[in-house]
């Protein structure tokens, strides 16, 4: 009772100085202090993720961008992008897709979907390409296919090698069937640089699934990963519906596929560029008076 009845209150000027000397009682915390491991699901304070921005509880290692990539990888002042200005049409007609990617490209900085170039990794020449889940979760529509493709050719005529950092929901829906298609497309390519002796390694990155899993990740000479990496075609829900069984705890994790024998390594993150050098030299090109 009396729930409601008027209490006698202080007012309080609302036009009062703060006093400077009072000490702030209420703690600052500024934005991005502290970071949640997506995989651990532990409070890590930012700073501890490093430049790598790998979690230190579980060894996690949380998405990054394709120039913070390339920043990890390359040389200093070594990588050049590769048809930067490529850009997707609209083959479908797909409602407010133009508008969508013209955003995009203004809040991510990004064209498309995968930066591709050439560069340096401990002075030996490579094609690298990066996919960026900022970019519609690192879909692959028919620019990225034509960009991968067309890294593959170049890399096949200049005798180099390839190394692709996958991370990708799966085939772009807003281009339908040409997104799929890039699926066969780019394995064309890549078969055609395997034949003429090219060494090709994918790193499969969180996460890793849909057409692009189906394709080029798991075509690779050398298959990497970084650790506690979701790689998988359908969903786990797809498949459990499906097939009426409940799936391993770890299922579709980069530690479950190299237990079976999907993939070759799992490298942490700060150690990629070391291991990547070092299969660069134990693989030099086989093609004559290739391009250093
Ligand atoms: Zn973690």
């Amino acid at each position: 009772m009396g729930l409601f009845k008027k209490k006698n209150y202080i007012r309080i000027n609302p036009n009062r100085e703060e006093d400077p000397n009072k000490p702030n009682r209420k703690p600052h915390v500024p934005d991005n202090m502290w970071s949640q491991c997506p995989n651990c699901k532990k409070a890590i304070y930012s700073k501890d993720l490093g430049e790598e921005k790998i979690c230190q509880n579980c060894g996690y290692c949380f998405r990054i961008g394709a120039w913070e990539r390339l920043k990890l990888i390359a040389d200093e002042g070594s990588f050049i992008e590769a048809d930067a200005a490529l850009a997707s049409l609209d083959p479908i007609a797909f409602p407010d897709y133009l508008e969508k990617i013209e955003r995009l490209r203004e809040k991510t900085g990004l064209n498309e979907a995968i930066v591709t170039g050439y560069g340096k990794i401990d002075n030996q020449a490579v094609l690298i390409g990066v996919m960026d889940t900022s970019f519609i979760m690192g879909s692959m529509g028919t620019v990225v296919g034509e960009k991968i493709t067309r890294l593959f050719e170049k890399a096949t005529d200049k005798g180099l090698p390839v190394i692709l950092f996958t991370a990708s929901g799966g085939a772009r829906m807003q281009e339908g069937i040409f997104s799929l298609m890039q699926m066969a497309k780019v394995s064309a390519a890549v078969k055609k640089h395997s034949v003429s002796g090219g060494l090709y390694i994918t790193v499969l990155t969180d996460p890793t699934t849909g057409g692009v899993t189906a394709s080029f990740a798991m075509e690779g000479d050398i298959i990497l990963a970084e650790p506690q990496a979701l790689i998988g075609f359908a969903g786990r829900r797809v498949i459990e519906q499906t097939i009426k069984q409940e799936l391993p705890e770890n299922f579709q994790k980069a530690e479950f596929l190299l237990k079976h024998g999907f993939i070759d390594k799992i490298v942490p993150r700060n150690e990629l560029r070391t291991v990547l050098s070092l299969l660069l030299r134990m693989h030099p090109s086989k093609k004559v008076g290739a391009a250093d």
